[in-house]
């Protein structure tokens, strides 16, 4: 855990647009709107503040948390069938870390290290996504897709409560022109963000997965087979074992460590 991560300026304008969104939100839209002293204003701000806080919370964990290392001591156990069923053409030994790689394993050369289950390196959170911070990724995503959309539409109702009042008012008007452009773009950017990897999770694919898999995809649909990625259990199994068991416990940023520990994954053929 390190907490020189958060000193860099990705990371550092995140926390600062996160900011700037709960400022106008709770400040401008939901005061202008009905006044943060009443009932439905109070009820709003706490409600807002409470997304905010999540997504600070499980911003925090995807900084924080070691996205999984590889164990010192790692060999690959020739008897494991998800191995057998693996590419035989996937490099089983790190050319830069001169040591075996499980299943799933990618080296990341700005980690300079190998990272279990790597989905991609992010710049906004200055951390690799792997095996164990992909979940507080996803929950991050997902809150701040909801707090985006929500602030827009508290945006929308102060808009129209107030449209009047801002009409010969241009700094206020083009205030709240730019804070509509910025809020609908950055719920769009978010919400695509998350399709995207609720679509990973339903077929138990990581983003360099999706990449590898295009060619296998087109060469089975070119001699009229289905293609099935090597780790699709079936969707039900598949967000289990990205979100937990437990569904009451699917949008907790923390961690739920399942018994494959990042090391061995159930094949499709297992299942
Ligand atoms: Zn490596
Ligand atoms: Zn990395």
């Amino acid at each position: 855990m390190s907490c020189r991560r958060f000193l860099s300026i990705p990371v550092l304008s995140v926390i600062l647009v996160m900011g700037f969104v709960y400022y106008i939100t709770v400040f401008v839209f939901i005061d202008d709107w009905v006044g943060l002293q009443s009932s439905a204003g109070t009820l709003n701000a706490f409600v807002f503040s409470f997304l905010a806080f999540l997504c600070l919370f499980s911003l925090s964990v995807c900084v924080l948390i070691d996205p999984g290392r590889v164990p010192a001591s790692y060999a690959p156990d020739v008897e494991d069938s998800s191995w057998s069923h693996s590419n035989a053409t996937e490099t089983r030994k790190c050319d830069k870390c001169f040591a075996y790689k499980p299943l799933r394993t990618h080296h990341c050369r700005v980690c300079r290290r190998c990272i279990l289950k790597m989905d991609h390196h992010c710049l906004w959170i200055n951390n690799c996504v792997g095996y164990a911070n992909y979940k507080a990724f996803f929950v991050l995503v997902f809150y701040a897709t909801v707090a985006c959309i929500y602030s827009t539409v508290l945006l929308v109702c102060c808009v129209f409560k107030n449209g009047n009042s801002y009409a010969g008012n241009i700094p206020i008007k083009t205030f709240m022109v730019f804070c509509g452009i910025f809020m609908i773009g950055l719920s769009l950017t978010l919400g695509t963000l998350l399709c995207w990897h609720i679509y990973l999770i339903a077929h138990n694919m990581t983003t360099i997965e999706h990449y590898d898999s295009k060619r296998a995809l087109w060469l089975a649909r070119k001699s009229g087979q289905s293609y099935r990625h090597q780790f699709d259990v079936g969707v039900y199994k598949n967000i289990t074992s990205v979100l937990g068991p437990n569904m009451i416990k699917w949008l907790c940023p923390t961690f739920t460590r399942n018994t494959e520990g990042g090391i061995s994954f159930t094949a499709s053929r297992d299942s």
